[in-house]
């Protein structure tokens, strides 16, 4: 293959939110691919991607979208992956490679794994990055930039179809690692799916206190439960799904997280400052590693513009 040659013909992608959306235009910026085309379940959406010109055909069915495909990628929740891969199935060009972008391995492979026709490929992939926003707008070029995105091969997946998958999210701007899907589950449960759920309490909990205190919850809402709210605003189909495939995982580490919390618990209770402080001090460390990696700023406020 030339050098400048696209890595795939064309594209199907399968909902049309903020994953689709951002692939759309950071594979567009890297003139990865040739045509991009893609349909969403609503009409209302399928309306604005074509008007905004978020892909390059849009079309009414996913059988239409993947037909003559040689890449089909599911960016809908994780609950629906399973559903979507029965009803393409039939219209799969053979050779093509099927990939998905859901926050949770295991039950993608095993909802959709079923119906990847003999001859077709099946590489599942899940991106680290995300926003609190969804929907065909909400979509742009830089958002997998040098975050990871792990490829999770499906057992006797095949090796250039996961190479030549690889080389499309690195050529979006994404590092790429292979992983193994329960291993994935795992690591998504402790560094973003338990911590949703937290936040999601969190700010479950100031809702119930503004009845008490009024607006004082929002009038005064400093940085640490500002955060919780950008997060816990996160799409809630998405997030219903993530907590019902990861079910296991999710339930591992937020026992771990509870007798933590009841340790720190403890500590206040007794005035225990030299745990606290040893706690604090040992969790520090953590946020120094995120950074030296590169995967957030140590500017003020994570880097945010003030507004007030
Ligand atoms: P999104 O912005 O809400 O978009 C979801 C898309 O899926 C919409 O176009 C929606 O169509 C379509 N859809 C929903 N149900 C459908 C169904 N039953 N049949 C066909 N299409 C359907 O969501 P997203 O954030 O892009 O998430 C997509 C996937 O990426 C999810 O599996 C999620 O776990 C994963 N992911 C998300 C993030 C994140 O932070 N958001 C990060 C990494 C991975 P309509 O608009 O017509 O309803």
């Amino acid at each position: 293959m030339p050098d400048d040659a696209p890595l795939y013909d064309r594209v199907a992608l399968i909902g049309l939110g903020l994953i689709a959306g951002s692939m759309a235009h950071a594979m567009r910026r890297g003139g990865l691919v040739g045509e991009i085309v893609g349909t969403a379940r609503s009409p209302e959406t399928r309306d604005v991607a074509r008007e905004i010109g978020l892909v390059d055909r849009v079309v009414d069915t996913p059988a239409e979208a993947v037909a003559g495909a040689d890449l089909v990628v599911l960016c809908v929740p994780v609950g629906v992956m399973g559903a979507v891969a029965e009803e393409i199935a039939p219209h799969l060009a053979p050779g093509a490679t099927v990939s998905d972008v859901g926050s949770v391995k295991r039950a993608v492979i095993d909802a959709v794994g079923p119906y990847v026709p003999e001859g077709v490929h099946f590489v599942p992939a899940h991106p680290l990055a995300g926003t609190e926003h969804s929907g065909p707008r909400s979509g742009f070029a830089a958002l997998f930039d040098n975050r990871f995105t792990l490829i999770v091969p499906a057992e006797g997946s095949d090796r250039d179809a996961v190479d030549r998958l690889a080389a499309l999210w690195r050529g979006m701007g994404a590092y790429t690692e292979e992983m193994d899907a329960d291993h994935h589950d795992l690591v998504l449960a402790v560094t973003s799916h338990t911590p949703h759920l937290i936040a999601y309490t969190m700010v479950g909990v100031a809702d119930d206190l503004r009845r008490v205190t009024d607006s004082e919850v929002i009038k005064y809402s400093a940085a640490g439960f500002r955060d919780f709210t950008r997060i816990a605003a996160s799409d809630p189909t998405m997030w219903r799904d993530v907590f019902l495939t990861n079910k296991d995982a999710t339930l591992e580490i937020l026992g771990r997280f509870t007798e933590e919390l009841f340790a720190l618990q403890r500590a206040i209770r007794t005035g225990d400052g030299d745990l606290l402080f040893d706690y604090f001090t040992h969790t520090r460390a953590i946020r120094r590693g995120i950074i030296e990696a590169g995967q957030d700023t140590d500017a003020p406020d994570f880097g945010r513009v003030k507004t007030e």
